[in-house]
């Protein structure tokens, strides 16, 4: 931990440096603190609670709960990732000892992989991990971890109940000569509608959840290009209220395999291949 106020700018940008040089492996994980810092995570988890507490007494049926900081790449020990406390996996936790539901469903489609929320339900059955992120092989996407891969389906009572969907496009696995690996591959609504009604969807109908928690994380919009723009959150809010607040939903296209990026394919056929073991709706 570090205080800032009285450092200089040589200082200042060194300290800088030392947070954006590997996260994974520094004794820093991308967290940033004030006085207000506790208070507010308190607050923002306290509010998911009462949320929830709110759903299981009827008042609602679903619920969007505006909450900072976030929390997903927070563990049980270490803050990170701007993420205090993890609230998605407190919310998770206190459903199931509360005995108010015995299968939660989290959905995390923010473009950096829930890791903390991965690792807190790794080994456990009664919470199913499903994350859609962007992830490159040499792990220069936060949180830059080999365990965002899409082999990692939880271990224990817990195999089977960890998905991750890496937006991995640059895999060496690609056999096409002709192919130009990219850093930063165009995957936009198809490839994540592919993914939805492609793995998502049948998976979460074969699981049958009592409860549905997503990580509505919105930097994976268009127009965000560092995890905030105030401009995509107002419309990705919009949209996400529209949908909760609405009987009926927009159309889907019924999308091809032509029609997402080719570098993707092979990943996306692995990630089915890999979960086919422990979800039959995958098969075939
Ligand atoms: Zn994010």
């Amino acid at each position: 931990m570090e205080t800032i106020p009285k450092l200089n700018e040589d200082q200042l940008k060194a300290l800088t440096a030392k947070f954006q040089s590997k996260w994974s492996t520094e004794t820093y994980h991308e967290i940033f603190l004030n006085h207000d810092s506790w208070p507010v995570s308190k607050l923002a988890t306290g509010g998911l609670l009462q949320t929830i507490d709110d759903l299981f007494a009827g008042h609602i049926d679903n619920a969007f709960a505006i909450v900072r900081p976030p929390g997903h790449h927070a563990n049980s020990c270490l803050s990170k990732g701007f993420c205090v406390v993890n609230n998605v996996a407190i919310g998770a936790k206190y459903v199931l000892e509360k005995g108010l539901a015995k299968k939660i469903l989290i959905v995390d489609w923010d473009v950096h992989h829930g890791n903390g929320t991965q690792e807190l339900f790794y080994n456990d059955d009664r919470v199913l991990y499903i994350s859609t992120h962007r992830h490159e092989e040499d792990f220069s996407h936060y949180p830059g971890l080999p365990i965002s891969g899409y082999t990692y389906c939880g271990e224990g009572k817990g195999l089977g109940y960890n998905v991750n969907i890496p937006f991995q496009a640059n895999l060496p696995l690609i056999l096409d000569p002709n192919f130009v690996p990219l850093r930063r591959p165009e995957i936009g609504d198809n490839e994540m509608l592919y993914v939805f009604h492609n793995i998502i969807l049948p998976i979460a109908h074969e699981y049958q959840p009592d409860l549905v928690l997503v990580s509505s994380g919105f930097d994976a919009s268009d127009g965000d290009l560092v995890g905030y723009n105030w401009e995509s959150n107002a419309k990705c809010g919009e949209a996400v209220a529209r949908a909760l607040l609405s009987t009926e939903t927009p159309p889907v296209p019924d999308l091809k395999e032509t029609d997402i990026y080719s570098g993707l394919l092979p990943t996306v056929k692995e990630i089915i291949k890999t979960q086919s073991k422990y979800w039959k709706s995958l098969g075939n």
